[in-house]
């Protein structure tokens, strides 16, 4: 067992290994394999044996300054849906406690407590005051 590893070690040495692409790419094969087995369209399954191939190519290559290129590429894209649906999901979550407001001098977004009425605020990136109104 301990031999494989070994082996398995010497051969990913110097390759690029997984990253952040790579799981999505890993999810995109999933999805499509699985909805071209359920619609039988053959074009889709194709296109998902093809992710798996770049996948696998993208792990094994010696490459190393393209492929962290190419996931760069891909999270500067990636990581503003990301950020959205997860403030969203925290907005769902926490819609008892909290309310999210953005500023509007800054435009961060801040935090407040959820009490109803009408308030200030205060940013804590700009120092600026503004009202904010709570109806539910
Ligand atoms: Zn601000």
């Amino acid at each position: 067992m301990g031999n494989w590893k070994n082996k398995l070690i010497a051969f990913m040495y110097g390759r690029y290994g997984v990253d952040a692409l790579y799981y999505a790419l890993n999810t995109l094969w999933i999805v499509l394999w699985i909805v071209g087995m359920f619609t039988g369209f053959w074009p889709l399954t194709a296109l998902a044996w093809l992710c798996l191939g770049y996948m696998f190519f993208r792990m094994l290559s010696r490459n190393i300054a393209r492929r962290r290129a190419e996931n760069d590429r891909f999270l500067k894209i990636w990581n503003p849906i990301r950020s959205f649906f997860s403030l969203q999901w925290r907005r769902i979550k926490e819609c008892r406690t909290a309310v999210y407001r953005k500023c509007p001098d800054c435009g961060s977004m801040l935090r407040l407590p959820h009490r109803r009425g009408k308030h200030t605020a205060a940013c804590p990136r700009c120092g600026r005051r503004f009202d904010v109104r709570i109806l539910f």
